[in-house]
C-alpha cells in the first residue's frame, strides 16, 4: 500500500441476541427453521398489530454494554428508521438513534491501542431474501430477530486491527452469553466505514460503507480492496464519492450501490407503539453480578491462580464451551494442569462447534482421579476417554467392567520386577547392547503378569531402577 497515505476505518456490527422469542412479539428467534413458519402480525408489520417490548432482549444488551466496558443509560428510547426495501414488510425498523442502552466504553487491542465504542443499541433484524435462479423470494422469519448494533469511533486504521476487534468483541459476546455470533448464519454481520487521507492531513477523507461483511476473511480483504481502490482513485486525481457499497466476496471487489444516506434521510422518530424503557441501577447491578467472566479474565484466573503456561490459557479460552468445560473439571477435582493436558490433546482432537464435547465434566474428572491415585493407568483411561465419548457411559462402572482397576501396589510391582529381572539372566546380558529391547521385553512380562493393570509408566521406572543397579 501507498506509504503516504492513512486509512481510518469505523465499525457497525450486527450481532443477533440469543433469546428464546423475538424482540417485540413472542415468535420464536432460530436459525432454520422453514421459511416463513415463525412470524405473526406483529414482526410481518400487519396494521394494527402492537410491538411488546422483551424484557431478556433489553436485558442481554445491557450485559453487551457491561462486556465492553459501556455506561448504561438510565433510561432509553426505541425509533423507527424509515425506509422500503422488501425483506422489510413495515417500512421501517425498530431501532435505536437518541436514546441507545449503552454508551461509550471500548475494547483495547493486542497493541495497546484502545479502540473506543460509540454505543451499543438494540433493535430487529429484518427478513432475508433469497436468490433462486431468477426468482426471488422472501423468508420472514429473521424479522423482528433481536440485533444489537455495535457502533465504533473510527479508530481503526488497517483491516488486521479491524478483524482484531471483530474477533475481540465476537469473544466479549460469546462469552458474556448474550449472542452466539456465528458468521457463517449470518448472526454477526459487519459493515465497515473506511476513508483514507495524506498521511498529516487534518481533515478525514470522504468515506464510503461496505455493508454484510460475513466472515473475517471477508473483512480483511474488503478493507484491503477499498483502501487501495480509494487511494488509487486520489493518486489519479479523482474524489472518492460518499457512498454505500457491495462487497463481491467471489470476484474480490467492491461494486457502487446507491449514494450514501445519512441518519437523517431515514426519519427516525420516536415509536408512538412503544414506551420510554427505565433501566434503574438496581436492575444493571444485578446484571453485572450475573455476567461470566470475559475471556481476558479468565485467562487471568488460568495463569495467575492455577500457575498455567500462557500457551493453555490462550487455548481454553479460545471458545466459551472449552473455557466452560475446563472450569466445571476444575471445580470437582482442583487439577488444572491435568485437565488443561486432557483438553489440548485428547478433546481438541475431536471437538468441534457443532458437535460440541461429548463428554461430561464428571465423568472426566472421575478419569483424572482414578490415573492420579493410580488406580487406573494412564493408556487404560485413555482408553475409557474414547469409550465414553463414542458410546457414553459412566467411568467408574466402565473401569470396573473391563477390570481396570488395579489392586497392584507399588511394591508388590517392585515384587514383581525383581521375579522377573531374577529368572531373565539371558534378557540382563543383552542390557548393554540393547537396551530399549530388554526394557520393553520386561514391560511386557509385567503386563501378562498383572493382565494389564500395571501402570506402564511406573513398571517401567522400576524396571529401569533394578538394571541400573
Ligand atoms: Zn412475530
Amino acid at each position: 500500500m501507498n506509504k503516504d497515505y492513512e486509512v481510518t476505518i469505523g465499525l457497525e456490527i450486527h450481532a443477533e441476541l440469543d433469546t428464546q422469542s423475538k424482540v417485540f412479539c413472542s415468535c420464536k428467534n432460530s436459525f432454520g427453521a422453514e421459511p416463513n413458519t415463525n412470524c405473526c402480525p406483529v414482526c410481518t408489520g400487519m396494521p394494527g398489530a402492537l410491538p411488546v417490548l422483551n424484557k431478556r432482549a433489553v436485558e442481554l444488551t445491557i450485559m453487551a454494554g457491561l462486556a465492553c466496558d459501556c455506561e448504561i443509560s438510565n433510561y432509553a428510547v426505541f425509533e423507527r428508521k424509515n425506509y422500503f426495501y422488501p425483506d422489510l414488510s413495515k417500512a421501517y425498523q425498530i431501532s435505536q438513534l437518541e436514546k441507545p442502552i449503552c454508551v461509550g466504553g471500548g475494547i483495547r487491542l493486542s497493541s495497546g491501542k484502545f479502540v473506543r465504542l460509540n454505543r451499543i443499541h438494540l433493535g430487529e433484524d429484518a427478513g432475508k431474501l433469497i436468490h433462486e435462479f431468477d426468482q426471488t423470494h422472501i423468508d420472514y422469519n429473521r424479522g423482528g430477530v433481536p440485533l444489537i448494533e455495535t457502533v465504533t469511533e473510527p479508530d481503526l486504521s488497517s483491516a488486521e486491527e479491524a478483524v482484531e476487534f471483530v474477533n475481540k468483541l465476537r469473544d466479549n459476546f460469546i462469552f458474556a452469553g448474550v449472542a452466539k455470533c456465528r458468521m457463517q448464519e449470518g448472526g454477526m454481520r459487519c459493515d465497515v466505514n473506511l476513508s483514507v487521507r495524506k498521511k498529516g492531513s487534518p481533515l478525514l477523507g470522504t468515506r464510503t460503507e461496505m455493508k454484510n461483511l460475513n466472515s473475517f476473511k471477508a473483512i480483511q480483504r474488503a478493507i484491503e480492496y477499498e483502501a487501495k481502490r480509494q487511494i488509487e482513485a486520489l493518486e489519479r486525481g479523482e474524489k472518492i464519492v460518499q457512498e454505500t457499497r457491495k462487497w463481491d466476496d467471489e470476484k474480490g471487489v467492491s461494486l457502487s450501490m446507491r449514494s450514501k444516506e445519512d441518519s437523517n434521510d431515514y426519519r427516525y422518530f420516536p415509536d408512538p407503539d412503544l414506551l420510554t424503557v427505565k433501566i434503574p441501577e438496581l436492575t444493571v447491578q444485578e446484571l453485572k453480578k450475573k455476567l461470566p467472566l470475559s475471556p481476558e479474565k479468565r485467562r487471568e484466573l488460568y495463569i495467575e491462580s492455577y500457575g498455567l503456561p500462557q500457551y493453555d490459557a490462550n487455548l481454553l479460552t479460545s471458545s466459551k464451551e472449552i473455557s466452560d468445560f475446563f472450569d466445571a473439571c476444575v471445580a470437582l477435582l482442583k487439577e488444572p494442569k491435568e485437565f488443561s493436558n486432557w483438553i489440548m490433546t485428547e478433546i481438541m482432537k475431536l471437538y468441534t462447534e457443532e458437535v460440541g464435547i461429548l463428554i461430561s465434566a464428571q465423568n472426566l474428572a472421575k478419569i483424572a482421579e482414578l490415573i492420579l491415585t493410580k488406580k487406573i493407568t494412564r493408556q487404560n483411561g485413555k482408553q475409557l476417554f474414547y469409550e465414553i465419548w463414542n458410546e457414553g457411559g459412566d467411568a467408574l462402572e466402565l473401569a470396573e467392567k473391563y477390570g481396570m482397576l488395579s489392586s497392584i501396589t507399588e511394591s508388590e510391582l517392585e515384587g514383581i520386577v525383581k521375579k522377573l529381572i531374577a529368572e531373565n539372566a539371558k534378557a540382563l546380558e543383552d542390557y548393554k547392547s540393547a537396551p530399549d529391547k530388554v526394557i520393553k521385553f520386561f514391560i511386557g512380562g509385567v503386563m501378562k503378569e498383572t493382565k494389564g493393570k500395571a501402570d506402564a509408566q511406573l513398571a517401567r521406572e522400576l524396571i529401569l531402577r533394578e538394571l541400573e543397579r
